[in-house]
């Protein structure tokens, strides 16, 4: 059969979206791939197309138990036979799926790499015909990923295996650090990547500040009384809390997270599926494997820990391709509640690196002066021209400068520098500052050095953050966070684009902390904590002003 006849007898559809096609042409042609496409996309049909085309079997690694049923399910119920193997298997069962396994009678089989790994099972999926192999989710691979996990990393072993048979790493959030990492980790640094639009234009970005989140929530929701959505939660009390609160002003919600017992979670799932229940307020642990096309909101009732997730969980709403909303609530003591959960967590100090590195960035989307689709898009290297003109920062802009020349000099620092510079080494260079890092690499002899004498620190890191969320230069994570300059980098030095940035003002942090709710799990300590560390930090500013060095 050819795959336009797979897509019509399985699936029932006329047609394959945008680079499906491409993609399952490459795997039918044995070479290993990447596929970055949003959730939603049609990432499941780019390897089960090929799993009916090729003979054999076709081997799908996928991280999490109720993702894997609901898939085999969903592929029975089409009449494709696939089944799983994973701890939740009965001996006879699993017995079973291995006969038909050898008689050829399967086509996809789903494996948890823990089962994979377990008792060589490996030697005995080496002795199937094996078709190809496709890595679900394959960011958890990669420590830069945002759902790391320590039994993708043994993954590396089947290409090891199976050096003929083509791979095919499929994943919705992958920056360009990450998606390097992804292949480097599973063995396969030359699959050709396909990455399709991450952009999503019929959904509306809109920050707001965290105070009165529940009122204001009320009021949102009292103007769409018909339509459903998804409120995210820090923590489990948290939903509980909302969802209560909620109930109380007559709106019909229900909490959901992973303290729930199976048969609630599927009751309250199966509700929002028939529109009983209007808005589920969830931790993360909603939305995986969830298809509900008409979500038109997605609340984060508190900041995400990072922009993959942020993006994951608002592409939730709105896949009918209808105009949806999304809101996030963003406070400072929401920035300091992450950072405290990230240095509390058992993770290696590298790992918090990331994680803190991640977070950053977050809060830059939450503060950003510019577009936040254009922030989102940059976040996964994509370009965007123009402004959307929908979220809260076009519709309300601020005051922008032709900043060409500040840009220009960020920018011939960073070339200067051999693009070994993080931001505030950069600054260091761009302001002539004479300090030790300065001299042990020999930064003091650039001719850049100084030339940036006429803007402050403050200014500085505020603008370079700025063109960094716009995609005008870029950071390696994977490289001490130094910048690196990109092909809109390069249009900038050569005079051929315009840089316009917005003026720096101080961030009045003061005035945000003293009209916002504080989260429910914050006690009074925490908050004279907060408050003297923030008067600490502001002195510190102050010191650092007078006697012009960088802040410490
Ligand atoms: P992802 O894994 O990328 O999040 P899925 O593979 O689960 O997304 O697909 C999301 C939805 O899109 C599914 O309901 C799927 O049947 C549908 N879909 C995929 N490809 C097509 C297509 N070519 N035409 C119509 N619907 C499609
Ligand atoms: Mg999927």
């Amino acid at each position: 059969m050819t795959k336009e006849e797979v897509l019509k007898k399985y699936f029932g559809y006329d047609s394959f979206r945008p680079l499906q096609a491409e993609i399952i042409e490459t795997i039918i042609a044995q070479k290993d791939c990447m596929v970055l496409m949003p959730t939603g996309g049609g990432k499941s049909i780019c390897f089960q197309v090929p799993a009916m085309v090729m003979p054999g079997i076709t081997l799908v690694i996928s991280p999490l138990i109720a993702l894997m049923q609901d898939q085999v399910q969903a592929l029975k119920s089409n009449g494709i036979p696939a089944a799983f193997l994973n701890s939740t298997l009965s001996t006879i069962e699993q017995r079973t799926i291995e006969e038909d396994c050898k008689n050829g009678s399967l086509k996809l089989l789903y494996i948890s790499p823990e089962k994979l790994f377990s008792n060589n099972y490996l030697g005995f999926i080496k002795t199937l015909n094996v078709n190809q192999i496709a890595i679900d989710e394959s960011h958890c691979v990669s420590t830069w990923g945002h759902d790391f996990r320590p039994e993708y990393i043994q993954l590396k072993a089947l290409k090891d295996t199976f050096p003929n048979v083509p791979m095919v790493a499929l994943t919705a959030t992958a920056d360009r650090v990450t998606r390097k990492d992804i292949l480097n980790q599973l063995g396969i640094p030359e699959a050709l990547i396909f990455i399709s639009s991450f952009d999503r234009p019929n959904l509306n970005l809109r920050v707001l500040p965290g105070r009165n989140r529940l009122k204001v929530i009320h009021e949102f929701i009292a103007k769409r009384t018909n339509q459903s959505g998804i409120i995210y939660c820090l923590s489990r009390k948290n939903t509980e809390d909302v969802a209560e609160g909620l109930r109380k002003l007559g709106i019909r919600a229900m909490h959901y997270h992973a303290g729930l017992d199976a048969q609630t979670r599927a009751e309250v799932q199966d509700a929002y599926i028939k529109d009983e229940i209007q808005v589920i307020v969830a931790t993360i642990a909603f939305g995986m494997g969830i298809d509900k096309s008409n979500v038109r909101f997605v609340i984060h009732y508190s900041l995400p820990s990072n922009v993959e997730s942020f993006y994951q969980e608002i592409g939730r709403a709105g896949r009918d391709g209808m105009k949806s909303d999304t809101l996030l609530f963003y406070s400072f003591g929401d920035i300091i509640t992450r950072k405290e959960m990230i240095q509390k967590s058992e993770l290696p100090d590298e790992m918090k690196e990331v994680q803190l590195a991640k977070l950053e960035r977050m809060k830059q989307y939450a503060e950003s002066e510019i577009c936040r689709r254009r922030v989102l898009m940059s976040y996964f290297n994509e370009e965007t021209n123009n402004d959307c003109g929908n979220c809260d920062v076009c519709q309300n802009p601020p005051q922008r400068f032709d900043a060409t020349i500040f840009a220009q000099k960020a920018l011939s620092a960073i070339a200067r520098a051999e693009q070994k510079a993080a931001m505030g080494m950069l600054i260091d260079i761009l302001r002539g500052s004479q300090n030790r890092s300065i001299y042990e690499k020999g930064f003091q002899n650039l001719k850049t050095f100084g030339v940036g004498k006429e803007l402050k620190y403050e200014e500085w890191a505020e603008y370079i953050t700025q063109m960094l969320n716009s995609g005008i230069v870029d950071i390696a994570y994977d490289e001490h966070h130094y910048l690196k300059l990109n092909p809109v980098s390069w249009q900038v030095l050569k005079n051929e684009r315009k840089v316009e940035l917005v003026r720096f003002e101080p961030y009045d942090v003061k005035k945000a902390r003293l009209d916002e709710d504080v989260p429910r799990e914050r006690t009074k300590k925490d908050v004279i904590k907060d408050a003297l560390f923030e008067k600490l930090r502001i002195l510190r500013k102050k010191i650092a002003e007078e006697q012009n060095i960088p802040p410490f």
